[in-house]
């Protein structure tokens, strides 16, 4: 009987801004056992795999092959034959020039089951990131994607340029870097008007994305001169012009901005997000890790007698779902918490404990453990017992400014922080390249970790020019502890906050 074998999909990755997966893809991406990419794919998609998922890079840079073709397509028929979930994953679409079609007559070949997902392509996605739409009722009602690079070994061209230039409005030429003088002396002779505007978009949809627009007369001498290297989609048309109007992208406050995060990577998304939105590249750089603490025994027993405290009070979101599992687990009502007044510190707590249907009463307009015992000042503490759900590495000021003010404190830890296992060499190459804008702290633990994760390097040198963005002021004293000047201090102390300070914080300097 023949062996039965896994299933291949061929995902389009999209041109690069991680946004631009399909749904479908990234759900894949989720369960995939092996992940087969290339280099156009943004490697920071990887990050959603699963522990455990195999990783295969068989990246085909220009000049620099890793892998033929044949053998990708071997590869991937020798690792259908051992998974169940292989992910193929492809820079743009797979069946745009990206020899999708070739893998899939392989696997067919083979009697191995796939499916396609298409994504989004370059060809598409750069020009509408460089506001340049490809049709126009006004100007353009016909475009057409063509490779400039075919196969070397081939006989003779497919493309005739000269003839898809003179009967189409609009044309997007991929891979084509490498070939301009010949592409743009074929569209010449296409005889369109030299005026006619060519705009080249160099890292589409990446915060450093660049776009270079001249006409057919003038774009050799510009592209050379700003040294376009590939990735890169050329267009040609009337609809180049539309750009002026048109363009959005590089008008994000935080476009062309690179940023380290290096928040966990559970409580990471929204941060990124926001960041992304407007316009940065993120460098996810987890370098706190949250898990289980070694044993649940403490915060079930201190469940079991919840009735005996008159105040709960959670410090992050961690605490929250921790806390929440172990009252699903152990099969508690949430009327168990009753008459217990709960404290949030912190905006994003407080929505954490309102997602399971609980409002607390005391959330500090700013977020600070002081600012919190303040709230607590305004109670008649005096004997008054309170359980704290936090981890082994919270700080011991709330406790004791709580205690002082005649407070029975109990602490239990309902997570433990630890630091990841990371490969820390691309970030410290970003940095000693100079390639990172700014750096965002979340905790005092994430600077602790970045600290011992650069461990040899020389750290403050590598900071140096570099934006050091803190939540709040407890994270900025750890950090100036340390010696290294935080720049700004998130202000309100939450995710929006800190986004919001960083975009002032450029805004102001460019003015
Ligand atoms: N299947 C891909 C195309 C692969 S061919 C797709 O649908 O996008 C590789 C070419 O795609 C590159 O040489 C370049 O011309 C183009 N390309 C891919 N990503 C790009 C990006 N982010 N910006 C500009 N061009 C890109």
């Amino acid at each position: 009987m023949k062996k039965l074998s896994g299933k291949v999909y061929l995902v389009g990755a999209g041109p690069g801004d991680p946004g631009l997966i399909t749904v479908k893809g990234r759900t894949l991406l989720k369960m995939a056992d092996v992940v087969i990419y290339d280099h156009l794919v943004n490697p920071y998609l990887l990050d959603c795999t699963r522990r455990g998922a195999k990783r295969i890079d068989v990246g085909k840079e220009c000049g620099k092959k890793t892998l033929k073709q044949m053998e990708i397509n071997k590869l991937l028929i020798r690792e259908a034959g051992k998974s169940r979930c292989v992910v193929r994953l492809k820079g743009g679409d797979p069946f745009v020039f990206g020899r999708g079609g070739e893998e899939v007559e392989a696997l067919a070949g083979q009697g191995i089951s796939f499916e396609v997902v298409p994504g989004i392509t370059s060809a598409i996605a750069a020009p509408a990131y460089a506001g340049i739409p490809l049709t126009h009722r006004d100007f353009s009602s016909s475009f057409a994607v063509v490779t400039g690079h075919e196969d070397p070994e081939k006989e003779r061209s497919r493309v005739d340029l000269s003839k898809i230039a003179q009967s189409v409005d609009t044309l997007v030429c991929v891979m084509g870097v490498g070939k301009i003088d010949d592409i743009i002396r074929k569209v010449r002779e296409s005889k369109r008007s030299l005026t006619t505007p060519v705009a080249i978009v160099e890292k589409g949809t990446y915060a450093h994305q660049r776009v270079i627009k001249g006409n057919l007369k003038d774009i050799l001498f510009k592209i050379k001169k700003a040294r376009v290297t590939p990735p890169a989609v050329i267009v040609v048309g009337e609809v180049v012009n539309l750009r002026e109007r048109c363009s959005w992208f590089e008008s994000l406050p935080l476009f062309g901005k690179t940023i380290v995060v290096t928040r966990a990577k559970e409580n990471a998304s929204l941060l990124i997000e926001q960041l992304e939105g407007a316009g940065a590249q993120v460098i996810p750089f987890p370098t706190i890790e949250i898990t289980p603490p070694p044993s649940f025994r403490l915060l079930d027993k201190k469940i079991a007698c919840l009735h005996r405290y008159h105040f709960l009070v959670f410090t992050s979101v961690n605490g929250v779902e921790s806390f929440f599992s172990r009252l699903k687990k152990l099969r508690k009502d949430l009327r168990c918490l009753h008459p217990i007044k709960i404290a949030a510190l912190g905006e994003i707590t407080a929505h954490a404990l309102r997602e399971h249907l609980i409002y607390p009463e005391i959330v500090p307009a700013v977020f600070t453990s002081t600012h919190l015992a303040k709230e607590f000042k305004k109670e008649n503490m005096r004997g008054k017992r309170v359980l704290m759900v936090r981890s082994e590495l919270s700080s011991e000021l709330l406790p004791y400014q709580l205690k002082k003010i005649g407070a029975k404190v109990d602490e239990v830890h309902g997570y433990t922080v630890r630091m990841p296992k990371v490969d820390s060499e691309k970030v410290r190459r970003l940095f000693k390249n100079r390639e990172i804008d700014l750096i965002t702290f979340t905790s005092p633990s994430t600077f602790i970790h970045f600290m011992a994760l650069m461990k040899g390097a020389p750290v403050k040198e590598l900071l140096k020019g570099v934006t050091i963005v803190a939540i709040g002021p407890v994270t900025r004293n750890a950090i100036e502890a340390q010696g290294v000047k935080v720049t700004i201090t998130a202000s309100p102390h939450t995710v929006s906050g800190i986004v919001d300070t960083i975009i002032s914080y450029y805004c102001t300097k460019k003015r």
